[in-house]
């Protein structure tokens, strides 16, 4: 399944469109940052991954933290990886 950025009229409507075909939504979380609703693997709840950038040391740190039982405990799962890499993806197509 390919999506092209010359079928939408913005970028944000590409990008929204990228994300859904992945299965996630866009949301934001309560203090305002972006994230994701991000099926459990038997459909049965979402999990929210929420990205957060700042500036460590000089350099720009960038984490993602997911609600599921996994990310929880700071472990690594399949929900954030499926968003970083749906994100680089529409970065990719994107140039940026
Ligand atoms: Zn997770």
């Amino acid at each position: 399944m390919s999506i092209y950025r010359n079928d939408f009229d913005s970028n944000e409507e590409y990008t929204t469109a990228v994300y859904n075909a992945a299965g996630i939504t866009e949301t934001r979380t309560s203090d305002g940052r972006d994230a994701f609703q991000v099926p459990s693997s038997d459909g049965s709840k979402n999990y929210t991954v929420s990205y957060r950038g700042y500036r460590g040391g000089g350099d720009f740190v960038n984490t993602w933290e997911c609600d599921c039982p996994a990310g929880q405990h700071g472990r690594n799962c399949k929900h954030v990886k499926l968003v970083v890499n749906t994100t680089n993806l529409i970065c990719d197509e994107l140039g940026l």
